[in-house]
């Protein structure tokens, strides 16, 4: 704990913890020593890990990143990290986001942006860890913790973890807890582990999963021993490469990244199918419809009342003038576009023509997924991102559809509920790291996690 606490006071400059426990964590410490010295070891005794901000952590400022959250400061821990306390973890702070966890850079946060520990061989533009788990990807893979939470609604752990050489899992909707933490599209949105590599993210999975009677979305399964289900054993297992992510102008780089896993997975005796998901072109428009107009509704609560901040009032104000003051100066540009959006295709006259078709594309895209694992598909294979980790400042300016299309392999996964894991697989021309992404059946993680294990 005591190393972890002096790199993260070392490590300022990468902006990935932006609030800082040290108290916490020595007595959390402290702690885990009196278990081991009286005999106990649970799974994560004396662990130390980073939190993202979007989980409530009692007394300590959960703000998702938002100046609209000021000064809150839960008088509650999410299910996720009471679980991770409980076991014996240490917290050593909050770690930065996309705000709302809206983003794929982290340059939306209210903070500024995490740094991406890694540089480009021939020149030394800062990159963008990526988003929303920016903050949990750069300090894993700068040793700042031993891992960390992320969440993933669209691609939040995934690409992250890609972009910065770690592990993210996104696990089955509902297998984790959502309750305490801070609600984007509540649809979507699961937590997972970020991770240095799949048996760390075995574990700390097993030890964040399970029914929670405050989340009703929360499945009541048996959570199996991940860890023990990695045998490194993938023979006969039937992998999918879906043809429809094959996009136009994909890099060669990704192509042959993707060509590799393949290469790898077939060697260790798994066999490699060519696959079909024919909605797959849709997935980002409607993720786009839908994940705005979850945001939209779960927004409405920050009026200045209940959490956080209040604007300043004029003389002669009233609660209009409130609510609208507080939230413009509040919420950010980008989560003020989501609410915008989410708005419109929820009003009437327009619900039909956009929430509802994008309700049914999701029901397709999901199908599209039954129909490949009822046909004996185990899982598929895609990259994790289009790119490797790009500049920091080169996508924030431009056309904010530009940064939407980073999540063009990863949205599907979320539309359709599934397990996916990003792994490491190497290198790119510029010696920056890229991912790939597995696809599990629901609640199979361990299976996931197994087959992911042989990319290492
Ligand atoms: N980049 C996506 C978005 O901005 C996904 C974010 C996420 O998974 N939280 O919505």
């Amino acid at each position: 704990t005591e190393a972890y606490l002096a790199a993260i006071d070392a490590a300022d400059a990468l902006n990935a913890f932006v609030h800082k426990t040290p108290e916490i964590a020595r007595r959390q410490a402290g702690f885990a020593q009196t278990r081991l010295d009286m005999g106990m070891s649970p799974d994560l005794c004396g662990i130390p890990m980073g939190i993202k901000d979007l989980f409530c952590t009692t007394g300590v400022p959960s703000q998702a990143a938002s100046r609209i959250l000021d000064g809150f400061r839960p008088p509650y821990d999410s299910t996720v990290t009471e679980l991770l306390h409980k076991q014996g973890a240490v917290m050593l702070g909050k770690l930065n986001m996309d705000e709302f966890a809206m983003g794929s850079s982290n340059e939306t946060s209210t903070y500024g942006n995490a740094v991406n520990p890694w540089r480009r061989q021939d020149d030394a533009t800062p990159l963008t860890p990526g988003g929303s788990s920016g903050g949990s990807a750069a300090a894993v893979a700068a040793n700042l913790c031993a891992a960390a939470t992320g969440t993933d609604t669209g691609g939040s752990i995934r690409q992250p973890a890609a972009f910065t050489g770690i592990v993210g899992i996104k696990p089955t909707y509902g297998r984790v807890s959502r309750w305490g933490i801070i609600a984007f599209a509540s649809s979507l949105d699961q937590a997972g582990p970020m991770t240095k590599d799949v048996r760390d993210a075995a574990i700390l999975l097993r030890a964040m999963s399970g029914h929670d009677s405050k989340d009703s979305t929360s499945a009541d399964l048996p959570v199996p021993d991940f860890e023990a289900m990695l045998t490194g054993d993938i023979r006969g297992k039937v992998i999918g490469i879906p043809r429809e992510y094959r996009m136009d102008g994909m890099p060669e780089e990704i192509e042959a990244l993707w060509h590799r896993g393949a290469e790898m997975l077939r060697a260790a005796g798994a066999e490699i199918r060519d696959i079909s998901l024919p909605h797959t072109k849709y997935a980002l428009p409607a993720y786009y419809v839908i994940a705005p107009a979850e945001a939209s509704s779960n927004l409405a609560r920050y009026d200045g009342v209940r959490f956080g901040r209040r604007a300043r009032l004029a003389q002669g104000d009233g609660i209009t003038e409130m609510y609208e003051k507080t939230r413009a100066e509040g919420f950010g540009p980008e989560v003020q576009r989501r609410i915008m959006v989410g708005t419109y295709v929820l009003s009437a006259g327009f619900y039909d023509a956009y929430y509802n078709r994008a309700r049914r594309v999701r029901a397709l895209i999901k199908r599209d997924f039954d129909q490949v694992f009822a046909d004996g598909i185990d899982a598929i294979l895609t990259p994790a991102t289009p790119s490797a980790a790009f500049g920091l400042g080169e996508m924030a300016n431009a056309d904010p559809v530009q940064m939407y299309l980073n999540d063009v392999f990863t949205v599907t996964v979320n539309l359709a509920g599934l397990p996916g894991i990003s792994v490491p697989a190497g290198l790119d021309a510029r010696g920056l790291p890229l991912g790939l992404q597995l696809i599990g059946r629901p609640w199979e993680e361990g299976d996931l996690l197994n087959v992911a294990h042989s990319l290492e």
